[in-house]
């Protein structure tokens, strides 16, 4: 018999094939080169440059998954999946990865799968060409995790719904120019009364009312807004009225799945940075990687990274084949979050003093680590959905 050495490369795995693997070396080139190198200095701008869209768009990575039609690369949700994780894995910035992100898989799919034509030519063109920006408006100052709570309102008058309300912790929210927004058009709201709106930036009575400062994902913008009596054409309403709550869960699938495969690309750089440096760094004439203690340490971050790297991959076979997958993604969503916030604590604190100094970029993947299990469903919505799916 012969034995073959594990040497640490990976093999492919389902649902990718080849022709992802050199998407994934296209993008991790695309992404060290002109990505990695500004990170430090968009961080502490508070934004990257809008310009990283054009750039982007330009390179076909924010069309992967929209067809030709509209200017996208005609591929699939598994395109776009070595996208989000080659991102997080070669770029370390969770703030430039949720500026793109917000844009991309959560402000335009619901344009494209609930959009008319028209609006599909509006917005969604301009979209993945880099030209007009994106953001996802469902959270307000008094409902976050109870999403049928909204309190914005849209009243039908004539050929218009007039907007009124604020969101609030919007990505993008700052510079988006247009906002796929949730609204209520019943007097009662939830479930069969809230609808999306776009609304567009230069529409009267639309105000950022803060940029919002944050712990972590410091190069992306988190806006608060601010409508009053905004004219909204009743032909800016995507999908059906009072059938957006579906279009809003209909959402989650895919941003959860987002999150959950960026933190994998997350996990990936944290343990081969971990490992590079515990080879290096020496303590009693020993690099600190020889000790026991932190070799086993790395092992196990690398043992639960690999764990939450094979149930998020599952979830993304089920997602691309069309399957029920809510319990799933959900799963995954609940795993990969707090995994990579205990990684890159660990990974921390294998650096020892290095690690909280910002040269190394580990204080910033804990911070940014931090908002996996709060942002697009937290930890305990994730657990409610789980439980429910089971027949709790
Ligand atoms: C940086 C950042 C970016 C964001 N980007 C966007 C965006 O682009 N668009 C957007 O719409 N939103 C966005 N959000 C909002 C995000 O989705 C919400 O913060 C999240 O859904 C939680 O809502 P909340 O903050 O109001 O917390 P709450 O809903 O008030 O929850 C507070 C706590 O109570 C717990 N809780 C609530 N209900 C239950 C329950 N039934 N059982 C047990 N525990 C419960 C929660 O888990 C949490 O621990 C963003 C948030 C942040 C911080």
């Amino acid at each position: 018999m012969t034995v073959v050495k594990d040497s640490g490369a990976r093999a492919i795995m389902p649902p990718f094939g080849d022709e992802h693997e050199q998407l994934r070396e296209t993008v991790a080139r695309f992404v060290a080169a002109e990505i990695a190198p500004h990170v430090d200095e968009w961080e502490a701008a508070r934004e990257f440059p809008r310009e990283l869209y054009r750039r982007c768009a330009e390179l076909g990575f924010l069309g992967l998954k929209f067809p030709e039609a509209y200017g996208g690369q005609g591929g699939t949700h598994r395109h776009d999946a070595v996208w989000v994780e080659e991102l997080a894995h070669s770029g370390g910035s969770g703030g430039v990865a949720a500026g793109l992100h917000a844009h991309t898989s959560i402000a335009m799919p619901p344009i494209f799968n609930f959009g008319s034509e028209e609006q599909k030519q509006r917005w969604l063109v301009p979209g993945i060409a880099g030209e007009k920006i994106g953001a996802l408006g469902i959270t307000e100052p008094g409902a976050g995790s109870d999403v049928a709570s909204i309190a914005t309102t849209a009243k039908r008058q004539g050929d218009a719904y007039i907007v009124n309300g604020a969101k609030t912790f919007i990505t993008n929210g700052v510079r988006a120019d247009f906002l796929v927004c949730a609204c209520k058009t019943t007097e009662e709201g939830g479930h069969g009364g809230i609808s999306f709106l776009v609304l567009e930036r230069e529409m009267p009575g639309y105000e950022v009312a803060a940029k919002l400062e944050k712990m972590g994902w410091h190069s992306s913008d988190t806006g608060e807004l601010a409508f009053t009596d905004v004219e909204v054409p009743a032909e800016n309403l995507l999908g059906e009225e009072n059938g957006g709550f579906k279009l809003i869960m209909a959402n989650f699938a895919w941003e959860r799945l987002v999150m959950s495969i960026g933190a994998v690309g997350a996990m990936r750089r944290l343990i081969e940075t971990t490992v590079a440096y515990a080879l290096d760094r020496e303590a009693f004439g020993h690099p600190i990687g020889k000790f026991q203690a932190i070799r086993h340490q790395i092992a196990e971050m690398a043992t639960e990274a690999e764990a939450a790297r094979a149930q998020t991959y599952d979830a993304l076979r089920l997602f691309h084949e069309g399957r029920d997958c809510i319990k799933e993604v959900s799963i995954s969503k609940l795993l990969t979050q707090r995994t990579a916030l205990r990684i890159a604590d660990q990974s921390l604190q294998i650096h020892g003093g290095y690690g909280y100094m910002r040269e190394y970029g580990i204080e910033r993947a804990v911070r940014d680590a931090r908002l996996g299990p709060i942002g697009g469903g937290t930890d305990e919505i994730m657990k409610e959905i789980i439980g429910k799916t089971m027949g709790l």
